[in-house]
């Protein structure tokens, strides 16, 4: 275990009103400085501490009390961060946690940077790096599978299974480097079957791995989706509908990098990002303006295509070039205003829409029925919370990597080259894997996946 650095601070809560506030202390000294801002009321010494005790007292800022507080203590090794932490729990304004965290950085603590927490737990071997990342996966999981991947990340089961794979991958390694370095040594030689072995059972468990990955993205940063159609098959009350879904996580991103509003619904455990809904949400003259160009347009980017058509109206010829630009993507039909008496059924779009659902959106009618198809379309690939799963782009990279280098693990075993080269390209697989759970991360490595994190975390 590290020696405990100089303690840090921050809010951990978000930063609104709320019921509880906490200002969270870690490293050393955190005890002392929880002890000059806050005073249990059986007088105990908090420095003194056990830990793991909960202490009811006052907090003080600027001479007088502040708030009632809770104090918790954990002591090094056995808290998040491995080092002694004090959290004080007081009433969740805004003015008040912040003239608290103020007091303790006064007391000596200074202000923690984004992730800082996390980081001293990683240093400090609570953790690896893949589960650090999934800590804030956690945080932003928007839905029950999401959560259950980040969850299960963060117990380990991702690094295990890693850690794993550059297990055997090393094994070989070592077993090469032994037998190429010491010839004359009667050291047993492992037989080019037995690499091979191991390459391709390797390989073939990261690529499960990177497999899962897409359709895990559909559960945590969401499709990027397009609801198209002529004007007034129900466009926007489609949209209604969907927002209304679960009291769904409704948020306006204006984009950085693209000129459309984003809107993020969820269906299900499904997060849909729907394009420029403001466009599509002005039913009047305004929806005439998104003809079948911009729509085009659209398409183009979106990987996925709910396609409406009015239900009660036979198909027009408009329809028919939204049927025809949906041709390639992933897309479900919705035959609209069931309600009313059908003029379209579902075989007329059948065959060119990878589902098709009947649906009213005016009374909700369809409405799991879409959800259902939704899901069997989008994870059809198997999304399993449960199994190992990456956690956002680094991970990706990282496990791609070692494909690519097994593979010309593989083709330098076939190809008959030395096996000095053998043992390079499987090195650089190990490495790419260590570098995924931080094994053997480079410190800039480390530096940007915390800064990545929220303050306070
Ligand atoms: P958009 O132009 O495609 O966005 O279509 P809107 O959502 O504005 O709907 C056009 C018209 O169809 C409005 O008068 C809606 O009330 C109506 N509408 C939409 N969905 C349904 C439905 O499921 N049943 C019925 N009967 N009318 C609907």
């Amino acid at each position: 275990m590290k020696m405990s650095e100089p303690a840090i601070a921050a809010i951990s809560t978000p930063s609104a009103p709320g019921g509880i506030g906490i200002i969270r202390i870690s490293g050393e000294n955190a005890l002392g400085i929880a002890a000059k801002v806050f005073t249990p009321i059986s007088g105990e010494d908090l420095t003194a501490s056990k830990g793991y005790r909960a202490y009811y007292g006052s907090a003080f800022a600027e001479g007088k009390k502040a708030d009632e507080a809770v104090c918790l203590v954990y002591r090094a090794p056995h808290s998040y961060t491995g080092e002694d932490v004090a959290e004080i729990n007081c009433h969740g304004g805004l003015f008040i946690t912040n003239l608290i965290l103020r007091a303790v950085i006064e007391a000596g603590a200074r202000p923690a940077q984004p992730g800082e927490f996390t980081k001293r737990a990683f240093l400090n071997g609570k953790m690896d790096l893949a589960e650090s990342e999934s800590v804030m996966a956690l945080i932003g999981a928007s839905g029950r599978q999401a959560a259950n991947a980040a969850l299960n990340t963060l117990d380990g089961r991702l690094s295990g299974k890693i850690d794993e794979c550059a297990k055997a991958v090393a094994g070989v390694c070592a077993s090469l480097s032994a037998w190429v370095d010491y010839p004359d040594e009667d050291i047993e030689e492992i037989t080019a079957g037995e690499m091979e072995k191991v390459f391709s059972d390797t390989k073939t468990a990261l690529e499960e791995i990177l497999g899962r990955y897409d359709s895990g993205r559909a559960m945590t940063e969401g499709i990027e989706t397009v609801i198209a159609g002529r004007p007034n098959v129900g466009k926007s009350t489609v949209m209604n509908l969907l927002t209304g879904y679960e009291r769904s996580i409704v948020t306006d991103v204006a984009g950085t990098t693209r000129d459309a509003v984003e809107e993020k619904v969820l269906v299900g455990d499904i997060v849909l990002r729907i394009a420029d809904t403001a466009g599509i949400r002005q039913t009047d003259d305004k929806v005439e303006n998104i003809g079948v160009e911009i729509a085009k347009k659209r398409l183009e980017r979106a990987e996925l295509v709910i396609a409406v058509f009015d239900g009660a109206e036979k198909l027009t010829d408009e329809d028919r070039e939204i049927i025809a630009l949906c041709k390639g993507k992933k897309s479900i039909a919705l035959l609209n205003k069931s309600d009313l008496a059908p003029e379209v059924t579902a075989q007329e779009t059948e065959q060119y829409f990878d589902r098709t659902v009947t649906i009213s959106a005016k009374t909700g009618e369809g409405r799991d029925e879409f959800e259902k198809a939704l899901t069997s379309l989008l994870l059809s690939s198997g999304f399993d919370s449960e199994a190992a799963n990456l956690t956002g782009e680094r991970q990706r990279d990282c496990c791609q990597r070692a494909v690519k280098h097994l593979e010309e693990a593989l083709e330098a075993l076939h190809s008959g080259v030395t096996l000095d080269a053998v043992n390079v390209c499987a090195d650089c697989a190990v490495d790419a894997l260590l570098e995924l759970t931080g094994k053997r991360a480079s410190a800039a490595v480390v530096d940007e996946v915390f800064s990545r994190f929220c303050v306070g975390k």
